[in-house]
């Protein structure tokens, strides 16, 4: 196929030795690049067979009823909102500790998210700490699964209940993860994955919403495409194709089959992406273990000694390192850029969302509100972990942790 070495001709040429080790790097191999290819060959781009095949496949692989591809993660939070209602003077209580997309789209639907403090042990919305926050504008708790660590859906779904609120589950970062021997998205409240390229999958851009509820789920589909009534292509069926009718605000928010070339390819792919994931992340944890002054979070130990066999399942999106700020004599930034200077890239996971000027300014939060998230923040460092990263790349990173840890330790 010359058009297919070309693409790959045009890619920058495998590293030597020599190399920076990004902190991230996506595995897109041939058989995506041919389904790319012939998608392009194909007479259908946009949302079509291909979509739909992914969103089956998707909806089998998680062992929900429905799944909804949309362009983005972000995009599934909104619709998810948007479907239940949610409106001005409306309150969502969510993790300070996430990326700004699961707030943003609270703000899009002029409501106001409220935050809750994380859990020291699994950097998860503390569960304990929701009720205390449930007022009678309160309408929908959303979660986040940290990194790939499942939350405490079942407390969370007993408070949902019990107080009449709806559950939108943020699983970007849960592709794969399994929460009491149940895959995360099959529970069925809406469930929003993300394939933004960093993610354990990808399709470059998109996201899904799986559900088992089936009026929840038609409605997520037609606000994703402009609201356009597929209800009304049924009643007036006689009028033909061209013919329907808007009766709500919608989206555009569609999936196209170019992004499910990629997608039924990459979830194919997914249960040994993870098993690569976590071999690595127990190198990690075993070596780690050893070097005084970098400790992981707490959830991890209980993972690596039961949790595993109790029915759970983490699928590594991120490795999380937590420095020993008293043992070191330099702080989480300086540690990053020492990293960075040895050629290591990293990132943080995340700087919670309270303290970033927008939600500071309109809400009056500051430092101190959410303690627990502050002083995580202050130390942690997400290290590279993905598939394409080789077992020497991954010893050299853990060479280069113990000796900052020589040089730095008090
Ligand atoms: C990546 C991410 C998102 C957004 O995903 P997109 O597909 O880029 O919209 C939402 N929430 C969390 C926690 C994320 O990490």
């Amino acid at each position: 196929m010359a058009n297919v070495s070309a693409v790959k001709q045009s890619l920058p040429p495998e590293d030597s030795k020599s190399h920076f080790i990004p902190y991230c790097q996506h595995s897109i191999d041939d058989d995506e690049i041919q389904e790319v290819v012939n998608t392009l060959k194909s007479n259908w781009l946009t949302t079509g067979p291909r979509t739909l095949q992914f969103e089956r496949e998707f909806a089998g692989y998680i062992g929900c009823e429905y799944a909804i591809a949309v362009s983005s993660c972000t995009a599934g939070l909104h619709l998810a909102l948007s479907a239940y209602g949610i409106k001005s003077g409306d309150e969502v209580i969510t993790t300070p500790l996430t990326f700004c997309a699961t707030a943003e789209v609270i703000e899009y639907q002029l409501a106001k998210p409220v935050f809750v403090d994380i859990d020291a042990d699994s950097f998860n919305i503390d569960s304990q700490l929701i009720e205390e926050k449930i007022t009678p504008r309160t309408k929908a708790i959303m979660p986040v699964h940290y990194g790939g660590i499942p939350c405490d859906l079942s407390q969370i779904y007993e408070i949902a209940d019990r107080h009449g609120l709806k559950v939108i589950e943020d699983a970007a970062h849960a592709a794969g993860t399994i929460y009491q021997n149940r895959k995360v998205g099959s529970l069925g409240h809406p469930t929003v994955f993300s394939f933004y390229p960093t993610k354990n999958m990808t399709t470059v851009e998109g996201g899904i919403i799986t559900t088992n509820d089936a009026e929840i789920a038609d409605k997520l589909k037609v606000l994703s495409l402009h609201g356009i009534s597929k209800d009304a292509w049924k009643r007036y069926s006689n009028q033909g194709q061209w013919y329907y009718e808007i009766h709500q605000l919608g989206y555009k928010y569609n999936f196209s089959d170019l992004q499910a070339a990629l997608g039924i390819h990459q979830l194919k792919k997914l249960d040994a992406f993870n098993t690569v994931r976590e071999q690595y992340a127990r190198l990690y944890y075993n070596a780690l273990s050893e070097i005084p002054c970098l400790g992981v979070p707490k959830w991890y130990d209980h993972y690596f000694d039961f949790l595993q066999g109790q029915g759970f399942k983490n699928c590594w999106h991120l490795f999380v390192l937590m420095l020993d700020l008293e043992g070191l004599s330099i702080d989480r930034a300086e540690f990053i850029h020492e990293l960075k200077a040895r050629g290591i890239g990293t990132s943080v996971h995340f700087i919670p969302l309270h303290l970033q000027p927008y939600y500071a300014n309109k809400y009056g939060y500051k430092k101190g509100d959410f303690p627990v998230a502050e002083d995580v923040y202050s130390r942690i460092i997400s290290l590279p972990l993905y598939p394409k990263l080789t077992k020497e790349e991954l010893n050299h990173i853990i060479t280069v942790l113990q000796e900052l840890v020589n040089e730095f330790q008090r």
